[in-house]
């Protein structure tokens, strides 16, 4: 696969400027992730040399469409990739944060039945370059309306830790050169024990969030078919060591589905499984997105709030998520691959 522009490191990124001012590469470097400026746009370099950068540095990403929901403070970006997969990135604006969320994987070979991507099969890992342009251009979008992305999670399309090191190479980039702090960099997993102990072993201490979805092997293996791999104690053991290493909170995400896993036993099992982690668990709850393969309800809202309490009184501590940008399928994490897309949104 060709390198594109941000596939590059510095180092190579010199080789291109050969016979340059030596100056120009930190010019170049500056304005494409501190500005996240385009090479074209970078002002204090000289027009030849833009023109001639914005040609040898090809983007990776080809904008198909740019959907916009509520009100538009959600935007859902659908990219096509070099060799003709499609990805997509959405960028979340709220009043306190402005968060994108990326895709590390065109498709997703874990095979979760309820996830849209799962459905659609593995196509390809994503390279650094892929990754960090998504990054790029929801920032570059952030702009037109005066924002400044503060936050990223690893929740679109992809199985992160299937791609670990295009994807730590990305979080690099994103901590030491776009400037996020790690607290605001989200990791989220399926579950794939040696990926969370190799990013435990990895300097920077990013937050880990694990889709447990269930809290007993037997539904959690029906629901996460790689449960059978990588059990919940195994897990568990693999989350109590990242969090011994990071001192980061580990949050558990959980797609509420309507009498699947919604029911008093499950909020007592993910309780007692929270215990162990205590006081550093969290558990985010999303009621469902139904998808064409997996046409089950998600909870009802007010079920959803209620088990919340449940867990709440339980000893736990819950958060509910209400899902963004729905009317576009664009909440984040369900992602619709291979569905049409619409250019205007959906009316309720
Ligand atoms: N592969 C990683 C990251 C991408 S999915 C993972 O599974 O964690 C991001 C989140 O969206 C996961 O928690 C995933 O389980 C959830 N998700 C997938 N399909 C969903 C759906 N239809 N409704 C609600 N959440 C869903
Ligand atoms: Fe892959 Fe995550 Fe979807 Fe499972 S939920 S199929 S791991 S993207």
């Amino acid at each position: 696969m060709a390198s594109t522009r941000y596939d590059l490191t510095r180092d190579q990124l010199a080789t291109v400027l050969d016979g340059e001012p030596r100056y120009r590469l930190d010019q170049l470097w500056e304005g494409m992730y501190t500005q996240l400026a385009d090479p074209a746009d970078i002002t204090n370099l000289p027009k030849a040399l833009r023109a001639r950068l914005d040609d040898e540095l090809p983007t990776a990403l080809t904008s198909v469409t740019e959907s916009v929901s509520d009100r538009g403070d959600t935007v859902k970006f659908l990219w096509e990739l070099e060799g003709g997969s499609r990805v997509e990135t959405v960028l979340m604006l709220y009043a306190d944060r402005a968060t994108v969320c990326v895709s590390s994987q065109a498709g997703c070979a874990m095979g979760c039945g309820f996830c849209a991507t799962g459905q659609a099969g593995f196509t390809r890992h994503l390279t650094v370059g892929e990754i960090v342009e998504q990054v790029v251009r929801a920032s570059q979008r952030a702009k037109h309306a005066e924002r400044r992305v503060s936050n990223i999670v690893f929740m679109g399309m992809g199985e992160p830790m299937a791609n670990l090191d295009p994807v730590w190479a990305a979080t690099e980039r994103f901590h030491g050169d776009i400037g996020l702090s790690a607290r605001h960099i989200t990791i989220s997993t399926v579950g794939i024990i040696p990926g969370i102990r190799s990013l435990a072993d990895r300097p920077l201490p990013v937050n880990l969030a694990v889709s447990l979805h269930a809290a007993n092997d037997t539904l959690r293996n029906e629901l996460v078919p790689i449960n059978r791999r990588y059990p919940i104690a195994d897990l568990m053991d693999a989350c109590e060591d990242y969090l011994d290493s990071k001192h980061r909170r580990v949050s558990f995400e959980w797609a509420m589905i309507d009498g699947v896993n919604d029911r008093e036993q499950d909020a007592k099992e993910l309780a007692e499984l929270c215990w162990k982690l205590k006081p550093s668990a969290h558990v985010n709850l999303i009621p469902l997105n139904p998808t064409p393969g997996y046409p089950t309800k998600g909870t009802a809202l007010k079920k959803v709030y209620a088990f919340r309490d449940r867990l709440e009184e339980l000893g736990a501590n819950a958060t509910v998520r209400r899902n963004r940008g729905t009317d576009i399928d664009a909440a984040c994490g369900q992602l619709a691959a291979g569905q049409p897309v619409s250019l205007t949104p959906k009316p309720r």
